[in-house]
């Protein structure tokens, strides 16, 4: 079947990591709304400037904004033989947009992963994560070092911590998350198109494990 995914989990559960890898398996594009958000705050754009107000806080961008940069991604070429979706949809509104997205570009989603991790452990996950500026590359100081501190290994961009990985926006974005994505666990359940993963297990296992789901 057609890999048109959705990656849907806590802050901290492990999307990013998971996505890359998964992307790269399947040669798939991997399309984050926060990666896209933070690129466009890289190069100081209106919907950068947008986006920070509230990414900084640990809310969610407005619907209307993020769904239509969602639904102009994906009318792209590069879609057609499936893509990932990391952090959309984050609300159900935009679950619905989405089914609608799907119908006109004919690629409805036929796989919803939920990576399941406990919140004990998100906290300590999000804290310690540092992250690649130039290319992204999520890194955590005790348990996903990279070779040489402070430096990624894949492209030797510098490794800074976001914004938003602190203790005051991770609530809010706890809060943001149970409050307004949980809901999509039993939207998508609804479907019969949603698994669930631990993602507690090794990141190798873990991805063994995605890869039963998607054969
Ligand atoms: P995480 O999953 O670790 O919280 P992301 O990089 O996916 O981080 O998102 C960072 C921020 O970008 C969110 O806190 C939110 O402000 C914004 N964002 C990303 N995706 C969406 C979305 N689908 N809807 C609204 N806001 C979003
Ligand atoms: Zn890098």
């Amino acid at each position: 079947m057609l890999k048109t995914i959705i990656l849907l989990g806590a802050p901290g559960a492990g999307k990013g990591t998971n996505a890359k890898r998964i992307t790269k398996e399947f040669n798939i594009p991997h399309i984050s709304t926060g990666d896209m958000f933070r690129e466009a705050l890289k190069n100081e754009t209106e919907l950068g400037k947008l986006a920070k107000s509230y990414m900084d806080k640990g809310l969610l961008v407005p619907d209307e904004v993020t769904i239509s940069l969602v639904k102009e991604r994906l009318a792209k070429d590069d879609c057609k033989d499936g893509f990932l979706l990391d952090g959309f949809p984050r609300t159900l509104h935009q679950a619905e947009e989405l089914e609608k997205i799907g119908e006109t570009i004919n690629r409805p989603i036929n796989y919803v992963i939920d990576i399941n991790v406990p919140e004990s452990v998100l906290k300590d996950r999000i804290c310690g994560r540092r992250v690649c500026k130039n290319c992204g590359a999520p890194y955590h100081v005790t348990n996903l070092k990279p070779k040489v501190e402070g430096v990624c290994d894949l492209c030797g961009g510098e490794l800074i911590q976001r914004k938003d990985d602190n203790e005051e926006a991770l609530k809010t974005r706890l809060d943001e998350y149970h409050r307004q994505t949980e809901p999509l666990i039993e939207f998508y359940s609804k479907k019969g198109i949603i698994h669930e993963v631990n993602g507690t297990k090794d990141l190798d296992e873990l991805m063994s494990d995605i890869k039963e789901i998607l054969k």
